[in-house]
C-alpha cells in the first residue's frame, strides 16, 4: 500500500517511520531542501514554512517528549534548545533510514479524491518541484504539514491600528530582541510566543508591556521538588484525577497547583474561566520581571492612537513604539478541498482530531493537530501508529490493544532522575 506523507517534521517523520513499520510503503513530500519542520531555525523568515526565534527552548522534558523507541541521548539537557531538538530529529532519521522515503524540495501542491476514490479510497496527488508538476495516485494520505505556518493577525479586532504611526508585526517575523533596543513595547497576547518576547524585550527596550484579554496559567520549568513540570503534572494519577473529579473540584485542584509557585491574582495573571483548562505558559522569568518592574500586565486593547494605546478599563493613554502581534496562528491546508478537511475558528473537524468524519473510505488523516497539556512528540507517534493501521485495514481490537501499549510505553519514564 503506498502512503503519501505531507512534510518531515516530527509528525511526518513518525508517519514515516510507523508506516514502514506496518509494511506500507511511504514517500514523504517535503517542501525544503531539510527535516525538522518547525525545529529547523532559519534565520530567513520562508513563505509557507514555520518561523522560530533562536532563543525557543522546548517547553516539555526530553524524558516526556521522546519517541518511545528512541530516548533522547544521555547528555543532552532536560529541556532542549530548538538546535538540540533537530539534532535529535536527525537521529531519529537516520537510525531508522528515513531519509531515502522523502523527497526534498517538493512541494504537495493538490490532493484529490481518485475519480474511483468510493471503491480504492485513493487519493490523486500533484506535487512541484524545480517548477515542474508530476501527478501520483496514493492508496492513502498522512497530512503532516503543521499549523505554524500562517499567522493569525486580526487587526480587525484593534481599532485605530491604521493610524499607529510606530512599527507592528506580528511575532512570526521575530527573530533578536536588538530591534526593541531603548524602545518602549507593547506585547499583545500572552501565550508562550507573547511572554518569550517580552522578557527578551525587556533586557533592552525601555518599557515592556504584555496585553492579555484572559490571562494564563504561568508554570515553571522547574516544577515540585525541581522535578520537570510535565513530570509532576502528567502523571496517571493527575490525570485520573483530572478526568474523574467533579469539574469544581478539579479546578480547585488546578487552581491550588499552579497557585502554589506564587498567586496568579496578585500578579495580574489569573486567567479568566481559569476551570477550563488553556494551554499553559512556561516561563521562570515573567514573576521575577514583574516583581521588578520591567514588564506591566495590561487588559484587552480598546484602541490605537498615533504614539499610543488605550486599554480597557483604564483611562490613561501609554505612549508606545512598538507593538509585536503574539496571536497565535490559523490552521490552513491549501492543498484540500474545504469539502475534505473544513476549518473553521482555527479549529478543523476530524474524528479524534485524526480523521475526516465524512469520507466514504478512511484513507486520509492528520497528525500532530492536537495541543496537548504536555509533549506532541509522542501522541504524534500514537496517531501516526493509530492511522497506518486503519490503512493497513488492521482489525479494531488489535488497533485498540496497540493504541494501549503505546499509551502505556510514552507514559512517564520513571528512571528520571537529577543527573
Ligand atoms: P497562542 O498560544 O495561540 O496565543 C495567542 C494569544 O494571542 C492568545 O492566547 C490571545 O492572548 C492572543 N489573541 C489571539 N487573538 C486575539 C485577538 N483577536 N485579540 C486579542 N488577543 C488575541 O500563540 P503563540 O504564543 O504564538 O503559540 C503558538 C504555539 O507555539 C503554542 O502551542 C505554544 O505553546 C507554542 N510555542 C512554544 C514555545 C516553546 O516551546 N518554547 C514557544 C513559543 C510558542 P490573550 O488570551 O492573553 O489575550
Amino acid at each position: 500500500m503506498r502512503v503519501a506523507v505531507v512534510g518531515a517534521g516530527v509528525s511526518g517523520l513518525a508517519a514515516t517511520k510507523c508506516c514502514l513499520d506496518e509494511g506500507l510503503e511511504p514517500t514523504c513530500f517535503e517542501q525544503s531542501q531539510d527535516i525538522g519542520g518547525l525545529w529547523r531555525y532559519t534565520e530567513l523568515i520562508e513563505t509557507g514554512r514555520p518561523s522560530l526565534y533562536p532563543s525557543v527552548i522546548s517547553n516539555t522534558s526530553k524524558e516526556m517528549s521522546a519517541f518511545s523507541d528512541f530516548p533522547f541521548p544521555e547528555h543532552f539537557p532536560v529541556f532542549l534548545p530548538n538546535a538540540l531538538l533537530l539534532d535529535y530529529l536527525r537521529r531519529y532519521t537516520e537510525h531508522f533510514s528515513l531519509r531515502e522515503h522523502i523527497r526534498f524540495g517538493s512541494t504537495v501542491v493538490s490532493i484529490h479524491k481518485h475519480p474511483d476514490f468510493a471503491t480504492t479510497g485513493q487519493w490523486d496527488v500533484v506535487t512541484e518541484a524545480g517548477g515542474k508538476q508530476t501527478s501520483h495516485v496514493f492508496d492513502a494520505v498522512m497530512v503532516c504539514s503543521g499549523n505554524f505556518s500562517e499567522p493569525s493577525l486580526p487587526l480587525q479586532c484593534f481599532p485605530g491600528i491604521e493610524r499607529f504611526r510606530g512599527q507592528y508585526f506580528h511575532s512570526r517575523q521575530y527573530k533578536h530582541p536588538d530591534v526593541f533596543q531603548g524602545k518602549r513595547v507593547l506585547v499583545v497576547g500572552m501565550g508562550n510566543s507573547g511572554v518569550d518576547i517580552a522578557v527578551e524585550a525587556s533586557r533592552v527596550a525601555a518599557k515592556v508591556m504584555i496585553s492579555t484579554t484572559r490571562g494564563a496559567w504561568l508554570l515553571s520549568r522547574v516544577f515540585e521538588h525541581g522535578y520537570p513540570w510535565d513530570m509532576i503534572l502528567n502523571t496517571r494519577l493527575m490525570s485520573l484525577i483530572k478526568t474523574n473529579l467533579p469539574g469544581p473540584l478539579s479546578w480547585w485542584l488546578i487552581n491550588y497547583k499552579v497557585n502554589q509557585w506564587f498567586n496568579h491574582e496578585n500578579y495580574g495573571l489569573q486567567p479568566e474561566n481559569s476551570w477550563r483548562v488553556r494551554e499553559p505558559v512556561l516561563n521562570d522569568e515573567l514573576p521575577s520581571y514583574i516583581l521588578t518592574g520591567r514588564i506591566t500586565i495590561k487588559p484587552g486593547v480598546k484602541e490605537f492612537k498615533d504614539n499610543s494605546v488605550l486599554f480597557h478599563n483604564c483611562p490613561e493613554e501609554e505612549p508606545i513604539d512598538i507593538v509585536v502581534f503574539c496571536t497565535g496562528y490559523t490552521i490552513s491546508f491549501p492543498f484540500l478541498k474545504e469539502s475534505v478537511v473544513r476549518v473553521e475558528n482555527k479549529h478543523a473537524s476530524l474524528y479524534k482530531y485524526v480523521f475526516p468524519p465524512q469520507l466514504q473510505k478512511p484513507t486520509l488523516a492528520v497528525l500532530g493537530l492536537i495541543k496537548p497539556l504536555g509533549a506532541i512528540m509522542p501522541i504524534a507517534e500514537m496517531q501516526a501508529r493509530w492511522v497506518s493501521r486503519v490503512f493497513k485495514g488492521v482489525k479494531l481490537c488489535r488497533t485498540l490493544s496497540s493504541l494501549y501499549q503505546a499509551c502505556v510505553s510514552c507514559l512517564p519514564r520513571l528512571s528520571w532522575r537529577r543527573k
